[in-house]
């Protein structure tokens, strides 16, 4: 998986990755980041990690 987490504004929906045009929506994962843990998509098909500004609190 890629290092890299591309940062995206979400406007009326994500479901077309940017990258590769895959238009199936998209995997989640979680990622903690100190008091925080960002809600993250993953693009099925090129794997790359994408950021809508989504958190989680504990
Ligand atoms: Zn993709």
């Amino acid at each position: 998986m890629a290092d890299q987490i591309h940062t995206i504004n979400l406007e009326e929906e994500f479901k077309n990755c940017p990258l590769c045009s895959y238009n199936g929506g998209f995997h989640s994962m979680l990622k903690r980041d100190g008091e925080e843990i960002k809600w993250l998509f993953v693009c099925p098909s090129c794997n790359e990690v994408f950021d809508v500004g989504q958190t989680l609190k504990q």
